[in-house]
């Protein structure tokens, strides 16, 4: 088993680990450079966008002739975690998620006439997609969340299209996106009852209820509630067949989440570096903090378990170039990155003492956005019961080494 990065991924890596650190962690400490919900500030976002992509560091997975890099999962493991060593950093390669998972998508599935109206304009930076999936629960305890059976929002025939009724709610980037994917009920079939669709911002018949306030900072457009009274979409604009949702949600979801996964990596690992120069410095009681064994307990778990979360999402990240759906090494790396990011940064906060809960450092952001990591894409409980019915199903097979399908 040769772990090695090839020669031009290692390369790659190097000219992203010198820009995030010349030319993004240096934003970071100055206020002015955020808006109003704690991230990046637009006009400036725009002006590195256009230092990246004449770096050529952008839309790493996506295909040449489209604008991309054409490198597969594993390559862009090392990377996206170098991105995300700076809270900056996905959003100006064009790596931040939901673009990055919505781009993927539509790139796997969409016709090629569907590519150059929905996709292209995303992997040229000309608008900004969301992915409209999860419900607000209703009066019986529906709703689509962790389980999409319970969709209640409808897409009924009309002799064009489609026409929407329902509602949504934590999609991220509403407020600032244009391409929707939009997932609907279209029948009572147990498997094959969602639908996915794609809709232009512009078109009538949906609103924005409100952008819901949350605990961390926000990606552009936030988080929203969406009310759809009568959206039309034509035909032409469904994604896939009729009844294909809940797959194109498992094909969307696999690589996302482990997109996610990678980028936490970097954020966990920029914890651990803004952590171990304090902890070089800092004296207490006759000698620096990193000295003593109980300091070095902490940062060398917090350290085992960035590690842990790598090595499963790099097998994960294999298993996708295989063409396997990767459910159960997804599934893992997802658990196991979730608690490693909560974990370096609580570690990094209490070993910085005062200074962690401060502003000071972006330790104390980080450790917010970390909370969401646990239920984004599949809540840790809801991964863990894939993991149970997997083994229930597989026995002895579960551990078997190899590409078998998952
Ligand atoms: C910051 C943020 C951004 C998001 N962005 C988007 C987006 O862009 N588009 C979108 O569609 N959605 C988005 N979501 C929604 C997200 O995907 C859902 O929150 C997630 O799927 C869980 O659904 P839910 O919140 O309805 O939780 P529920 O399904 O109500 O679950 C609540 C809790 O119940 C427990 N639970 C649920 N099911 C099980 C089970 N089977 N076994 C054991 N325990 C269980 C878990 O602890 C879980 O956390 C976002 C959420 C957040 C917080």
């Amino acid at each position: 088993m040769d772990f090695a990065l090839s020669p031009d991924i290692e390369a790659l890596c190097g000219r992203i680990r010198s820009f995030v650190n010349e030319r993004l962690i240096p934003l970071e400490a100055d206020r002015a450079n955020y808006d109003a919900h704690e991230n990046i500030r637009m006009d400036l976002l725009q002006t590195l966008r256009a230092e990246a992509r004449a770096a050529g560091i952008w839309a790493l997975n996506l295909p040449k002739e489209r604008g991309g890099m054409g490198i597969n999962m594993a390559g862009i493991a090392p990377c996206y975690e170098e991105m995300n060593r700076s809270i900056f950093g996905p959003v100006v390669f064009l790596a931040a998620a939901p673009d990055d998972g919505n781009m993927r998508v539509l790139n796997q599935v969409a016709t090629p006439a569907q590519k150059e109206k929905w996709l292209q304009p995303i992997i040229d930076g000309r608008v900004q997609s969301g992915f409209i999936m999860t419900e607000p629960m209703d009066e019986d305890g529906e709703g689509c969340g962790s389980d999409p059976s319970l969709t209640y929002t409808t897409a009924t025939r009309t002799n064009t299209g489609w026409k929407i009724h329902g509602r949504k709610w934590f999609i991220t980037g509403a407020e600032a996106a244009k391409h929707f994917i939009l997932m609907a009920r279209t029948s009572d079939d147990e498997r094959r009852g969602l639908t996915a669709f794609l809709f232009h911002a512009d078109t009538p018949g949906w609103k924005i209820r409100r952008r819901i306030d949350i605990m961390g900072p926000e990606e552009h457009g936030g988080h929203c509630e969406l009310e759809f009274d009568g959206l039309e979409i034509p035909d032409e604009d469904r994604l896939m067949e009729v009844g294909d949702g809940l797959r194109l949600t498992q094909i969307r979801l696999g690589p996302a989440r482990l997109t996610h996964c990678m980028r936490w990596l970097g954020l966990a690992r920029r914890c651990l570096e803004i952590a171990a120069t304090h902890i070089e410095k800092r004296r207490s009681f006759g000698q620096r903090l990193i000295d003593k064994e109980s300091v070095q307990g902490l940062i060398g778990q917090a350290a085992l378990e960035i590690q842990i979360g790598r090595l499963l999402t790099m097998q994960a990240a294999w298993k996708l170039d295989q063409g396997d759906l990767a459910r159960k090494e997804v599934s893992q790396a997802k658990i196991v990155v979730a608690d490693a990011l909560h974990k370096a940064a609580d570690t990094a906060l209490q070993l910085m003492g005062a200074k962690g809960y401060s502003k000071d450092t972006p330790v104390e952001w980080i450790y917010r956005y970390a909370r969401q990591a646990r239920l984004v894409d599949g809540a840790s409980e809801v991964h863990r019961m894939v993991l149970a019915n997997f083994l229930r199903r597989e026995g002895a097979d579960f551990f078997r080494w190899g590409a078998g399908k998952g």
